[in-house]
């Protein structure tokens, strides 16, 4: 079979290389260079890294080479520091995750075209058409009667620097400022640098709306002095954006397909994107491994895939709503205020708190039981 895959980022390199594996002919169309990228660092669960074993070792090999690992969310708030323990994750540089990628693909054999704006995918001749190109999905939006995709903004505004501060575990900070509320997501995934996501909500963002990004830059960095270390933020392109929640009432049309945040996003704040661009291309592989025909495939990957992705897309709106009232919770002590922070969404309720850190959770029962 001849496959077309429209986007070199993760999902579409990885079903790339996993079909290679198959023995299909493969061609990947890339507009950017072998060596741009947006943004810094990506986190992957203990959970997802075993998943990537089974569909090719070597990439699996590669990547777990590259990874930095952490054992604890930490969560600052009124300036204390609250570590919660058992919760296993690891960081890689997204160029270092695509490098990964684009040098598998092309030792198998897939020919990997970059700098080649798609700009019409229907003019592409193959048996398969694969658009994992993205968010802005030009793929879906050149189909958009067929997908009907749905496309929400979320109300936070939300920027995306590195830094040189090495924070110890997926930290969330809240800082209160004149300005309002700041909230960030750092994680380290190098050895020199972290990821340090800034999110604000809406009546923080009128007050902030006006500055140029260098002195959007410096107030972030005097806002945040305590916790960067003297570090400076760093930008690779950084500019404050609202996060798209993207659906799509159809997955695929005739031969054509949507994969990763082409066919639909997940919050940051989850940090699951990358997981789900992944998965996704082991489902439309393990679709086609039980219905070589492509009228078969697409189908029978919507059919099992789609309950998974719902299932992941509820959590992470719970968890993007929560940053967006997180506001209200403010008045909160550090103790309950980590509480409610690491129970945002339904994947980790009491009891698996409990398991992850008995002494988190019974410091937590005991401010209960004093009556706060
Ligand atoms: C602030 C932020 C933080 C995140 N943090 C995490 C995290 O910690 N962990 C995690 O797992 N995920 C994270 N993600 C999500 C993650 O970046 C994405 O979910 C993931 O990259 C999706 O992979 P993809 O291959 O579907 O799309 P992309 O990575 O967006 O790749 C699409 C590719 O298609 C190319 N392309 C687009 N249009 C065309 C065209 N017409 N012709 C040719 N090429 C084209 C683009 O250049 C791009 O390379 C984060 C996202 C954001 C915004």
């Amino acid at each position: 079979m001849k496959i077309a895959v429209i986007g070199g980022g993760p999902s579409g390199l990885y079903f790339a290389i996993l079909m290679r594996l198959e023995g299909h002919e493969v061609e990947v169309f890339e507009r950017n260079a072998r060596d741009a990228t947006f943004g810094w660092g990506v986190v992957f669960s203990d959970r997802t890294l075993r998943s990537l074993a089974e569909p090719d070792l070597e990439t699996h090999r590669l990547l777990v080479e590259q990874l930095r690992t952490w054992e604890n969310v930490d969560i600052v708030h009124r300036g204390q520091l609250i570590s919660v323990a058992g919760n296993r994750f690891s960081g890689i540089a997204r160029i270092a995750l695509l490098q990964v990628l684009q040098n598998r693909a092309s030792e198998l054999g897939v020919a990997v075209h970059f700098e080649r704006e798609v700009s019409d995918p229907l003019e592409i001749s193959a048996d398969l058409i694969v658009g994992a190109d993205g968010v802005n999905s030009l793929v879906r939006s050149r189909l958009a009667e067929h997908f009907e995709p749905s496309l929400e903004q979320g109300n936070n505004r939300y920027i995306w620097y590195g830094t040189a501060q090495p924070f110890g575990g997926l930290t969330l900070t809240f800082r209160s400022a004149p300005e309002g509320l700041f909230m960030a997501h750092s994680y380290k995934y190098s050895q020199g640098l972290s990821t340090f996501i800034v999110e604000v909500d809406e009546p923080t963002w009128r007050n902030i709306e006006h500055l140029e990004e260098n002195a959007s830059r410096s107030l972030l960095e005097r806002v945040f002095a305590a916790d960067l270390g003297g570090h400076r933020l760093l930008s690779n392109l950084s500019r404050w954006i609202r996060f798209t929640v993207v659906r799509n009432r159809r997955w695929f049309h005739r031969n054509v397909v949507l994969l990763g945040d082409a066919l639909r996003t997940a919050h940051f704040s989850i940090g699951s994107g990358t997981k789900l661009a992944l998965e996704d291309s082991i489902a439309l592989r393990e679709a086609f491994r039980a219905h070589p025909r492509v009228e078969d495939a697409l189908p029978a990957f919507e059919a099992t895939r789609r309950s998974q992705v719902a299932e992941y897309q509820a959590v992470s709106e719970l968890s993007r709503h929560w940053f967006e009232n997180a506001r209200h919770l403010m008045h909160l002590e550090p103790l309950p205020f980590a509480y409610e922070a690491m129970t945002r969404s339904s994947r980790v309720d009491d009891s698996s708190l409990a398991r992850r850190d008995p002494a988190f959770v019974a410091a937590y029962r005991e401010y209960l039981a004093r009556g706060r």
